[in-house]
Parts: structure tokens; C-alpha cells; sequence
């Protein structure tokens, strides 16, 4: 049975815009030491804008763009969407292939042509010879018919309240606060100082990510709980594994609606803490 007060945790919470899926979790909740995020979409807005057009290439920066666009026409991955924003004319191109390579990019056939966008993995899998360019915003590579021919900078930026969120976390005695992403170490880095993470995990295919997060887990020896919070976008494995998974409702996809333990659905960062806060008191009231 559960007890009582488990029902008033779960319906304080609810108040709270926090959907606890059940006693069990709100149990969990309360034995929690280590918080794991998913950096893009989750401590970051998601919302990356193209700030830079580098053409490597005979191609004109133009053209580097309409490729990348032309090739992204079919992905609702953040990175993809901004790059549809920046080009923002008509996508005229005929797609023969088009594949969503999960943690690399894409690769798609255009009017008898491959086109590759994605990160430095992408084109070190398909044997494209390029120079690593290393900033502390993120690079998409777009390479035609085997060529690198230029890439695009571009930039996220944190939540306004995620500090505080990691600050919150931390006031409760939360010590362990990890960061997981795709994104490469120099951009990942970079987040982690404006947030105060210094344990960061970065160029995790997805995966990996969960390979990551069960070190994590087998680390603590049975002693403590994990939590996990992510968007759902590539991370809804994640979500699943952890000891409680905890998705932005506002924003997640129903994958990570359907997978996670705790929805969120202001999509405030800031709720993880006070999850944690309703859960602490509601042992008060059972102990
Ligand atoms: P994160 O772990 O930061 O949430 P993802 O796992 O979704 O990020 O993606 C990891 C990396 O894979 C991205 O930083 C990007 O380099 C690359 N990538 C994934 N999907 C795409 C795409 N549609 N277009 C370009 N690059 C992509
Ligand atoms: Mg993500």
C-alpha cells in the first residue's frame, strides 16, 4: 500500500506544474544525491541562431547555406531548425535520401548528390579530410559529393534561469550535478562556466550517453538516487534508465513524455529543486 501522504506529495506537486507518475518516484525523489542534465534544450534555450557562414570551397557562403537547408529539410533537430531559419527562402531541391544519423547530422541525397551536415564525427565516419575548427560556440560541417565546402557557426545560449536552478540544487545538499551532450568539449565547456558545472561529459552519441549514466549509477554503490533531466531529444533512453528521468514538458517530445518518471510542464528548470523540496517534506510526513 501506498501511504497517504504520498498522494498529498503527488498532489502538491502537481500544483506545482510537476507530474509525478506515481509514489514510487516521489520515494526516489527523496533518496536523490546526483543530478545528470542533457545540455542542449534542457540548461540551454535550444533555440541556436546561425552566426557565422564560412565557405571553404568555390562555393559562395550563399550556396553553403542552401546546401545545409536543403539537407535539414526533414529534421526537427534544434541545429536543423535554425539553419531552415537563417536560409529562410523557398527550398527548391529534389530529395532523393534523406537519413537522420542520431549524435552526427544528416546526410541526404539532393538532385543526384549526397550532402553530409553535422558535426566533426560525421565527417571523420565518412572519411571526409578536414581541419578541426574548435570554438566555443558549435560548427556544423557541410560537405558535397565527399568535400567539405564550408561550415556554419552556431549559438545557443543558457536558460535565463538555469544558474539558479544548479544553485537551488546545490543549497539542498546536492553535490554531484553532472552535465551529458552530443555537443563537442569546447562548447559544452563553455556552458559549464556560465553555469557552475564543472562535471561535464561532452561528444556522447546517444548511446553513450547511457553508457555514461550507468558508470554514474554503478559509481554510487547502491547509496543514493540519480536523477536525469533532459528534453527528450536524443536522450530518451537516458530518460528511461535513470532512477527517476525528468522531462520538460513545455518543450519535450512525447518521447520524452512517455519515457520519463517526472514531467515538468512549465518547463522551468528551476521545478527540479522544488521536486526534490515536495518530495524531502512529504518523508517528513510519512516518517
Ligand atoms: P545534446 O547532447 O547537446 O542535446 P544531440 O545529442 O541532440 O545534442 O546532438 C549532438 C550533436 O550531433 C550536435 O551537437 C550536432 O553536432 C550533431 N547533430 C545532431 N543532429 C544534427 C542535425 N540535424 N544537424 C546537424 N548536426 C546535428
Ligand atoms: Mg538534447
Amino acid at each position: 500500500s501506498i501511504p497517504l501522504s504520498f498522494f498529498g506529495g503527488i498532489g502538491g506537486a502537481s500544483r506545482n506544474g510537476i507530474l509525478i507518475k506515481g509514489g514510487n518516484f516521489l520515494e526516489a525523489l527523496q533518496k536523490v544525491d546526483t543530478v545528470v542534465f542533457d545540455k542542449t534544450g534542457t540548461l540551454t534555450k535550444g533555440i541556436f541562431s546561425v552566426t557565422r557562414i564560412q565557405a571553404l570551397s568555390t562555393k559562395s557562403e550563399e550556396e553553403v547555406l542552401r546546401l545545409a537547408a536543403l539537407a535539414e529539410m526533414h529534421s526537427n533537430h534544434p541545429i536543423a531548425l535554425s539553419i531552415k531559419r537563417a536560409y529562410n527562402a523557398s527550398h527548391e531541391g529534389n530529395v532523393e535520401h534523406y537519413e537522420e544519423l542520431a549524435g552526427y547530422g544528416v546526410k541526404a541525397h539532393i538532385d543526384g548528390q549526397t550532402i553530409l551536415v553535422g558535426n566533426d564525427k560525421l565527417l571523420h565516419e565518412q572519411g571526409i579530410a578536414h581541419e578541426r575548427i574548435t570554438t566555443p560556440q558549435s560548427v556544423v560541417y557541410v560537405a558535397l559529393e565527399g568535400e567539405l565546402v564550408g561550415y556554419l557557426i552556431i549559438e545557443d545560449t543558457p536558460k535565463e534561469e538555469s544558474k539558479e536552478a544548479i544553485l537551488a540544487l546545490r543549497s539542498l545538499g546536492i553535490n554531484e550535478i553532472i552535465m551529458l551532450t552530443g555537443d563537442h568539449k569546447a562548447t559544452a565547456q563553455s556552458v559549464g562556466e556560465k553555469l557552475g558545472i564543472t562535471q561535464i561529459e561532452a561528444e556522447l552519441l546517444p548511446h553513450q550517453k547511457v553508457e555514461k549514466l550507468e558508470e554514474i549509477m554503478a559509481r554510487k554503490q547502491g547509496k543514493g538516487k540519480t536523477v536525469f533531466v533532459g528534453d527528450g531529444i536524443n536522450d530518451a533512453p537516458v530518460l528511461a534508465r535513470s532512477d527517476v528521468g525528468i522531462a520538460m514538458g513545455g518543450v519535450g517530445s512525447d518521447a520524452a513524455i512517455e519515457a520519463a518518471d517526472v514531467v515538468i510542464m512549465t518547463d522551468e528548470i528551476t521545478k527540479v529543486a522544488t521536486a526534490l523540496k515536495i518530495a524531502r517534506k512529504t518523508h517528513t510526513i510519512v516518517w
